[in-house]
């Protein structure tokens, strides 16, 4: 996807991008390039492609809620930044917090924090497990891209979000099996109106699901569970 191709599909998503913001997406690019050589940030590293399957990916978010309306804003597994530091450049009111469980990951993160010089962002090095122990109902929406199965998302997460905020998980397929098992840990958490969106990437047409969750109460003090495994899964 060029940039004339990222800013047309951006407009369907009714997402007008001014310069500065085109500048320090391009900055943010150059910069993962960069790093990229010295650790594994991402396998994506031609620009048509970063523009397609991590920027322009990242704010699908927005087909699930509109986040003009949202204030802060937690990433869980954020990686090299996706979808949470997109979603700052291009919504700078949001508040965010980023949170990673690979060190060399959140070092990079504060330095393209640093030289795109965002404000109301920060980078966490910790495992979402432990962060959300002490950091309970403050968010109004959680988040993750590709970072584990839905059961374990819903058990890292839940935590940290506010009474009547909301849980959206991006996915790439997601099988009827897996959405089934989490029927119980729906009750468990307090967790209702599960909400599922499909949509295709544009031009490399491949399956995105967003699943999104309300929280009605607060969450029984035993979640998130200590070290719930994590099975690492990508898009
Ligand atoms: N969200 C990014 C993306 O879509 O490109 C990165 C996805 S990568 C497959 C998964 C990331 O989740 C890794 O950076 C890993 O360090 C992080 N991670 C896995 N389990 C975690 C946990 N329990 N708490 C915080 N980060 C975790």
């Amino acid at each position: 996807m060029n940039q004339e191709q990222f800013m047309e599909a951006l407009k369907e998503l009714d997402i007008v991008l001014n310069e500065k913001q085109l500048q320090q997406l391009n900055q943010y690019y150059h910069l993962l390039i960069e790093e990229n050589e010295k650790m594994n940030l991402t396998a994506i590293t031609e620009e048509k492609q970063v523009y397609l399957k991590h920027f322009y990916d990242s704010l699908t978010l927005i087909k699930a809620l509109d986040l003009r309306k949202v204030k802060s804003l937690c990433d869980i597994g954020t990686g090299a930044g996706f979808p949470g530091l997109v979603l700052k450049i291009v919504f700078p009111t949001l508040s965010i917090t980023l949170v990673d469980a690979l060190n060399k990951r959140v070092t990079f993160l504060k330095n393209v924090i640093e030289k795109l010089e965002l404000q109301d962002i920060e980078a966490i090095h910790a495992r979402m497990e432990e962060y959300a122990r002490n950091n309970r109902e403050i968010f109004d929406v959680v988040t993750a891209r590709a970072v584990a199965p839905l059961k374990e998302l819903l058990e890292l997460g839940v935590a940290s979000v506010k009474v009547g905020g909301k849980l959206i998980f991006m996915k790439g397929i997601v099988k009827e099996e897996e959405t089934n098992k989490i029927e119980k840990t729906m009750k468990t958490l307090y967790l209702k109106e599960k909400k599922m969106t499909q949509f295709l990437l544009p031009i490399e047409q491949s399956t995105r699901t967003l699943l999104s969750f309300t929280k009605t109460s607060p969450t029984p003090s035993k979640y998130p569970r200590p070290y719930a495994k994590i099975k690492n899964c990508s898009l």
